[in-house]
């Protein structure tokens, strides 16, 4: 393992390694250096003393006997004297010649008149052993004048190396004693880095796999570890803190987004789909948004001129439709920091009211601008014709001034008409709501129309309910509905048709119902008869004094009453009309306010 305690460990084997092994060889080579010189001192005093006893004392054939009795200061020490040739002639190795002979560079420096020592020399012993030895010579003379010798003394240096062995033992187990001791040290001063480094190192992996850190690390020291370790925790309570805000922050968007109404998508600046939120998926009618840029672009066949790169242009706006919808959708580039495109965001509004309003608007404004033009063309005609000179013609001019005032009277009707579904649009009909007993009103109602209906041959007849219908509403306003669905059964009715008006009931409603057995209307037209200005025959219509304004009148009016308005119809055969009015007295929206 390439772990951090490992090379500690060997670090601190090599160092001390090396330190012991520096410093053994310094003292063993020191020690030596100490032997070696008291050996010399040794050999030395002895070859002096040789000099002073033997060489300088006594003549030459008592060399031996004197040599023997010469005293060494140290044991082992052999003593000789050599005559200028270098032959021996008396030593304490032996007692009597022959002496052994020697061969040494310290004997042929002595015989050219210097001291000399030497060591490290092999040589054998007495008894034939090769040893090694230390050896000094000295030349030496009798007395003024007389005979040249040599003095030379030698000493065995096994002792020497033997107690340097010696040592060099002790030093190589000391060694292996602090290695033992500095491998435990080691060991243990490697626990204590790296125990909080792999506590660091567990922490640091487990903020980063998302996990945080449940717990924050134990710090045992005040060295830089122990500080490392409290910066960790610092930084670590700081990112958790700043991640949960992150979190926080992306939940607050992301249920933001999610609860729109706009839709929003996001893509990357290689188009790329980022984001798309629910109420995108709606308005595009998906299941769920998988396109890219220019997938999304070509499945909907939006402007080319909306690329992805849009420069510094400012956002773009388009309309495309989705079935039968219609989507407004806002592109806007999104930059980083350094002002580098990043992607571009698009903002969808489903705009289908906002442009059905639209569109009704631009048509009842047409409409209205038609209504008025066609009696206005007619009384600027007669009128015209009138100053040209008809004037004159009492009879002609009367007949036209008859004409234009039945025009005048179309205008005042359509503007009556028109103020009426304005005051409906802005909620400003107060109705004067009292119990109408409808037996008795549709009698009175049906007396009013019979004329126009017996004019036109037609039967127009009222079945009373068995017992009192009372409905809450508006007493001029009710009869303004009836009568407008009584004037159309009469007038979009044939001759000899039957009208027939009865009431019915269930659970929450009175039902008022005009049957006529008149021409009846198609099924396409059946549900806009109620819209503004529609007329299924317009020139009938028209011919009969309508505006096309009654029935959505009248649709309002029974809105307004907490009821409604219906049509069933057969082409060619008839039609019923069935006004609904609930039972209970409505609450109107006035009065809701007012609450
Ligand atoms: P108008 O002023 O033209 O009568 P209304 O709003 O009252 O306008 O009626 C709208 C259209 O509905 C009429 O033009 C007519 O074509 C059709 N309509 C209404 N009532 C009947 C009916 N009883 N039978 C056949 N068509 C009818």
């Amino acid at each position: 393992m390439r772990s951090i305690k490992w090379k500690l460990i060997a670090m601190y084997l090599g160092l001390v390694l090396i330190v012991m092994i520096v410093s053994g060889t310094y003292i063993l080579l020191s020690l030596r250096n100490i032997e070696i010189d008291k050996s010399r001192a040794q050999l030395e005093s002895y070859a002096e003393k040789i000099n002073e006893q033997v060489v300088e004392s006594v003549e030459e054939e008592n060399f031996q006997t004197e040599l023997m009795k010469t005293v060494t200061n140290a044991v082992g020490i052999q003593g000789n004297i050599l005559d200028a040739n270098g032959d021996t002639i008396a030593s304490t190795t032996e007692l009597k010649a022959p002496y052994p002979t020697y061969t040494d560079q310290a004997i042929i420096a002595a015989m050219n008149g210097m001291t000399s020592f030497s060591s490290g020399k092999r040589s054998t012993d007495s008894l034939g052993l090769l040893k090694e030895w230390m050896s000094y010579a000295m030349p030496a003379q009798a007395d003024e004048g007389g005979r040249s010798y040599i003095v030379y003394t030698r000493l065995d240096a096994g002792d020497m190396q033997d107690s340097l062995n010696q040592t060099t033992q002790t030093i190589v187990a000391a060694v292996a004693i602090a290695l033992f001791l500095a491998a435990i040290m080691g060991y243990v001063f490697a626990q204590t880095l790296t125990g909080p480094i792999l506590a660091l190192t567990k922490g640091a992996k487990s903020l980063a796999e998302g996990g945080g850190l449940n717990q924050s690390l134990k710090v045992r020291s005040n060295d830089e570890i122990g500080q490392l370790t409290s910066s960790f925790n610092y930084m670590a309570s700081e990112l958790t803190k700043n991640m949960s805000e992150i979190s926080r922050e992306k939940n607050r968007l992301e249920i933001l987004l999610h609860n729109m109404s706009d839709g929003v998508i996001s893509f990357s600046k290689d188009g790329d789909l980022m984001l798309a939120n629910a109420a995108a998926t709606e308005m595009l009618g998906v299941e769920e948004m998988t396109m890219d840029f220019s997938q999304f672009i070509r499945a909907y066949d939006i402007n080319s001129a909306v690329y992805l790169d849009m420069g510094n242009e400012p956002s773009k706006k388009v309309t495309f439709p989705v079935g039968k919808q219609f989507i407004n959708a806002n592109f806007s580039p999104y930059y980083d920091t350094a002002g580098r495109i990043e992607g571009v965001v698009v903002v969808l509004q489903d705009i289908t009211e906002q442009k059905k309003l639209d569109d009704m608007r631009k048509e009842f404004v047409a409409n209205v601008s038609h209504e008025l033009r066609t009696p206005l063309t007619t009384v600027k005609s007669y009128t015209e014709t009138l100053i040209e000179g008809a004037i004159e013609d009492r009879e002609i001019a009367l007949d036209f001034l008859s004409i234009i005032d039945s025009e005048a009277d179309r205008m005042a009707f359509l503007v009556r008409d028109l103020l009426q579904l304005t005051r409906f649009d802005n909620k400003q009909v107060r109705l004067d709501i009292t119990e109408i007993e409808m037996n008795e009103f549709l009698n009175i109602t049906v007396r009013q129309n019979k004329i126009h209906a017996e004019a036109k041959n037609q039967e127009l007849t009222f079945e009373p309910y068995p017992h009192d219908v009372v409905v809450y509403g508006d007493r001029d306003r009710v009869g303004q509905v009836v009568n407008n669905i009584v004037t159309n059964a009469i007038k979009y009715s044939l001759e000899q048709a039957r009208i027939r008006i009865y009431i019915g009931e269930d659970a929450q409603y009175y039902k008022i119902s005009v049957r006529d057995t008149g021409m009846g209307i198609s099924r396409e037209d059946l549900p806009r008869i109620f819209e503004r200005f529609y007329r299924v025959d317009k020139a009938r219509s028209r011919a009969m004094g309508g505006t096309g304004l009654g029935l959505a009148i009248a649709k309002e009016i029974m809105e307004s009453h907490g009821g409604r308005l219906t049509a069933e119809s057969e082409y060619g055969k008839g039609t019923v009309m069935t006004m609904w009015f609930p039972k209970e007295r409505p609450v109107l929206h006035y009065e809701e306010d007012e609450t």
